[in-house]
């Protein structure tokens, strides 16, 4: 008989990290047979350099099961207060329609979609994102507009920065109306100072009347005032200057569109169109702007290109990727956006149509006319009578006891000077709400009922700005208004995308991990979703806690003293890095230290940001393994001595292997004066095994969005904390509109003080439920999945810059891989390309393509992925192998085999005429199993020059930029 299993094994089943971590022991005895390593932590020591291993554990508290987790943080999510808010400032109350709470924001086909580079198997998502630049265009009345920014803040700032390159004005100055939102103009001071702008604020009646490249006013103002723009816009234009509106889109149903009163860029968030306010984030800014400026445009936009069928298909446009391209000379650093965010923001406008939003802005505008008129009759003083929803009151003396009683009676107002408060009402606002404010205002008066006798009121637009233009006049936005329409074109859409929910994303340097349920089951909580940023201190204890747990934890995970949670994507990471570095410098007064080393092999984002701080970038080289030249690392360093601020690696490198110099590279660039900043997004093969804090580096940044579990969301929102080491952390990133930061402190770089807070509970609940020994263990599994699927391949493909060691079979790589198809070129003609889009007949998402080389493919398989999983990937990739060799024999002709035909779609399978040199099954079952599950790609290949003929989709070595 038996024995019965004891209870401490009983409980053991409820182990998250099983659930995680794909392998179980057996699958882990196999992989590591197949590899020819006994054991994973022998696997560990021969790749892992003992060199640059933990000394200690990390300090972690012991994993918990998920119903623990959350309870925890249920526990502490109940300790933010959730008050009504009519702070405004950029956040309000939004009613998110349940279709898309539950069928986008909680539905994992469309939040673990990847970044919609295989345009084919992401035609949902981009028509999703079509529809947002349309709706973006439409409201603002410009002509071409992005799919989303960081947020309302980083939008302007980048605003700013395409006003100086766009425009014909050699001046240096910006000028920022004072009525902008605070956050907004910190953002702008932190972003114009290394660049040598002159940020000039004053009354926006005053832009343009001195000289000036750009000016930006608030449209309302952040007190609600609504101006006419088309003055201001006449003037600046006049300096040779640009104008750009910050424009808040519920408005705009309403009011003068930016675009017909003469502005030149539009920019703004569109978290009232569905995203709650999550303290401060995730949510998608827009820009849109003339058409001339479209290809100096930041950020990511679709366009709509044809298919190999000659069908209509959609497709990232000019700027894809564009850091990778242009590097340096790119015009931002903008690589992860808001995708997800965006994608609720357009459904919010697909469900409503043009007469819903009109319908919401006008209960908003009429009930803020109802509300001046209240205040007017308490004998209140209002600073301007025209008003969309936000009322500037005058209360004098009177403004703390008001600020006071709401707070009291359970409301939020915001403080807009000594003696005066806003409040901004918005599509959540009740009759029952404008009651209890004009209560509170009374202070202690009797109050009449506002709406007696009021069956209709007329909102305070000044008749000259009264909208007139029609818009979102397309089908799109007039046929999905029910809700078993928009159920089924959601439904239609995400079932044309290839996301986590289907296959496995082996994406090199994207760790394209499980998204767990319970992970995201927190963020819609309304504990952390419907809470304002700037509400005080006091009723944000629950992510203060949050805050400060998380911190401490990626402290214990990177070896370093201190983090900020702050920037909203991993570029944003690097910024706020650099800018720590080059703060450090100016504190010693070494402010020449401008020059930033970057191997040859980095992420395009880490030039883009070095030039976004004003350093200035030097190439080093890499030898033939993929490591760093010493000899030309030695040789930069010795000339650039004096003036050398930081070099920036990626470790283990993006060529997927660990370099055994990075402590003598890191001590060398100490030697020289420089800082080192070590790129985090490869932090998935570090984990509890290694630290950059502790093998040298002094700053890096985290991709949560990476390594820690949240979502991709198809290209957003991430979070890139920034880490730093002990003698750094005074200059981690202040948020003074929000009363936070040191003096040392550098200047706020996202527009809440925690960024995109909302999303931090995920990471919170991966550290909590995996523990020190799961997380661990998952970074060795991670390991150990890349080698087995070397090792498997190697034999089939070469495998590009392996460790060459002894004894294992696919000589030894980090957490990723890279197969070189470059020979196969030569033999063949077939592509990396014609290989990734040949894998989603197989149904997978390509790997990486030509990253970081030229005609590879970049393999991460994460440690999520099952056995099961990795070997129908492997089964894939060498069944393509054996087609690529019916070419190479010539018995199926170079132009024409399943390769260069691929994707497959039913469609083109089905013509009664078929002359195609092989058969409609090998085109579309290749393997056996897909004729029990098959994803059909919905377009053929999409084509990349039609209407874009400049267009590089691949990530060009740094060399021919040089
Ligand atoms: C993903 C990535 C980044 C940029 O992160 P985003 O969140 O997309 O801005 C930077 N460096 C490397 C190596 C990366 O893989």
């Amino acid at each position: 008989m038996s024995a019965l299993p004891s209870f401490a094994d009983l409980e053991n089943s409820s182990e998250f990290h099983a659930r995680h971590i794909g392998p179980d022991a057996t699958d882990e005895a196999l992989m590591l047979s197949a590899i020819g390593a006994a054991s994973r932590e022998a696997l560990i020591d021969a790749i892992v350099p003992t060199s640059i291993k933990r000394a200690a554990r990390m300090e972690l508290p012991e994993a918990v099961t998920e119903a623990q987790a959350l309870a925890e943080l249920k526990a502490i999510a109940s300790r933010n207060q959730l008050l009504k808010s009519f702070i405004g400032q950029g956040y309000y109350g939004t009613l998110t329609p349940g279709v898309i709470l539950r069928n986008i924001l909680e539905n994992p086909a469309w939040y673990t979609a990847y970044t919609p580079y295989q345009a084919e198997i992401s035609q949902g998502r981009m028509e999703a994102l079509v529809n947002f630049q349309t709706m973006v265009c439409d409201l603002t009345g410009l002509a071409i507009a992005n799919a989303s920014m960081l947020d309302e803040a980083t939008a302007a700032a980048e605003a700013m920065t395409l006003a100086a390159r766009v425009g014909k004005s050699k001046s240096q100055v910006f000028f920022v109306a004072d009525d902008v939102l605070p956050q907004t103009l910190e953002v702008i001071r932190t972003r114009a100072e290394p660049l040598g702008i002159t940020v000039q604020v004053g009354a926006a009646e005053d832009a343009g009347k001195t000289e000036c490249f750009g000016a930006l006013v608030q449209y309302p103002g952040v007190n609600g005032l609504i101006r006419s723009l088309q003055p201001i816009a006449d003037a600046v234009h006049g300096q040779s200057g640009l104008l750009v509106v910050a424009a808040d889109l519920l408005a705009l149903t309403l009011i003068k569109a930016p675009g017909e009163q003469g502005a030149d860029i539009a920019v703004g968030t569109t978290q009232r169109f569905g995203m709650p306010m999550g303290a401060g984030g995730p949510h998608a800014a827009y820009m849109a702007c003339r058409d001339e400026f479209k290809r100096s445009l930041p950020g990511r936009l679709v366009g709509v290109s044809v298919d190999s069928h000659g069908k209509p298909a959609y497709r990232l446009s000019l700027q894809t990727r564009e850091q990778h391209i242009r590097r340096e000379k790119a015009t931002s650093n903008i690589c992860t956006a808001q995708v997800l965010p965006a994608v609720v923001a357009s459904m919010y406008a697909v469900y409503h149509g043009p007469q819903g939003l009109k319908r919401i802005a006008q209960r908003v505008a009429g009930y803020t006319a109802v509300l001046a008129k209240g205040l007017k009759g308490l004998g209140l003083t209002l600073a301007h009578e025209a008003a969309f929803d936000t009322l500037h009151v005058r209360t004098g003396a009177h403004t703390a006891p008001i600020m006071a009683a709401a707070v009291a009676a359970g409301m939020n107002l915001r403080r807009a000077s000594d003696d005066s408060l806003s409040l901004s009402l918005d599509e959540t606002t009740t009759r029952a709400d404008l009651q209890a404010l004009l209560t509170v205002f009374a202070e202690g008066r009797a109050v009449p009922d506002a709406f007696e006798g009021t069956t209709a009121v007329a909102a305070l637009i000044p008749a000259d700005l009264v909208r007139t233009s029609s818009f979102m006049t397309h089908p799109v936005f007039n046929r999905h208004h029910s809700e078993t329409e928009m159920l089924r074109y959601l439904r239609q859409l995400s079932d044309k995308d290839l996301a986590l929910d289907r296959t496995m994303i082996p994406l090199g340097s994207c760790t394209m991990k499980l998204n767990a349920t319970s992970e995201m089951i927190p963020i819609t909580w309304p504990e952390f979703a419907q809470v304002h940023p700037f509400a005080p201190q006091s009723q944000l204890q629950g992510y203060a806690q949050l805050d400060q747990q998380l911190t401490a934890w990626l402290c214990q995970a990177t070896g370093y003293a201190g983090v900020s949670l702050q920037p909203n994507a991993g570029s944003q990471g690097e910024y706020a890095g650099l800018l720590i570095i080059k703060a450090w410098h100016e504190s010693r007064g070494e402010a020449h230290r401008k020059i930033c080393l970057i191997p040859e092999s980095a992420h395009g984002t880490n030039p883009a940001s070095a030039q976004m701080v004003g350093m200035q970038v030097v190439v080093t080289k890499c030898d033939k393994e993929g490591n760093i030249d010493l000899a030309d690392l030695k040789a930069k360093c010795e000339q650039h001595s004096a003036n050398l601020a930081a070099i920036m690696i990626t470790y283990p490198s993006t060529y997927g292997v660990f370099d055994t110099h990075v402590k003598e590279i890191c001590a060398l660039v100490h030697e020289h004066g420089g800082r080192v900043y070590v790129d985090g997004a490869n932090m998935n093969a570090l984990v509890g095994v290694a630290a950059p804090g502790q093998f040298g580096g002094d700053v890096s940044h985290l991709n949560l969005h990476k390594t820690f579990c949240i979502p991709h969301g198809g290209g957003g929102p991430g979070v890139g904390p920034v880490c730093v080491v002990e003698d750094l952390v005074p200059f981690l990133p202040a948020h003074r509109s929000a009363g936070l930061g040191e003096k040392t402190a550098i200047g706020a770089v996202s527009a809440a003080p925690l960024g995109n807070a909302a999303v931090l509970p995920i990471s919170w609940m991966y550290i909590r439920m995996m523990g020190e020994a799961g997380l661990k263990a998952a970074t060795e599994t991670a390991i150990l999945s890349a080698n087995y699927v070397a090792a498997r391949l190697a034999g089939h493909y070469d495998i590009h810059f392996s460790g060459n060691i002894d004894g294992l079979k696919g000589g030894g790589v980090a957490h990723e891989c890279i197969l070189d198809l470059r020979p196969l070129k030569d033999t063949s003609g077939i592509s990396a390309e014609d290989v990734a889009k040949r894998l989603i007949d197989y149904g997978f998402h390509a790997p990486t393509l030509s990253f970081p080389v030229a005609g590879t493919l970049m393999v991460e398989p994460t440690e999520s992925e099952s056995k099961f999983e990795l070997d129908r990937f492997i089964a894939a990739m060498i069944q393509i192998r054996e087609e690529i060799r019916k070419v190479e024999a010539g018995s199926w002709p170079k132009e024409d085999n399943p390769l260069v035909n691929a994707p497959h779609t039913a469609e083109s399978l089905l013509k009664t005429e078929w002359t195609h040199g092989y058969s409609r099954d090998e085109a579309a079952y290749p393997v056996a199993a897909l004729r029990q599950v098959k994803y059909w790609s919905p377009v053929g290949r999409v084509d990349n020059v039609y209407g874009d003929r400049n267009l590089v989709c691949s990530c060009p070595p740094v060399s021919d930029y040089q």
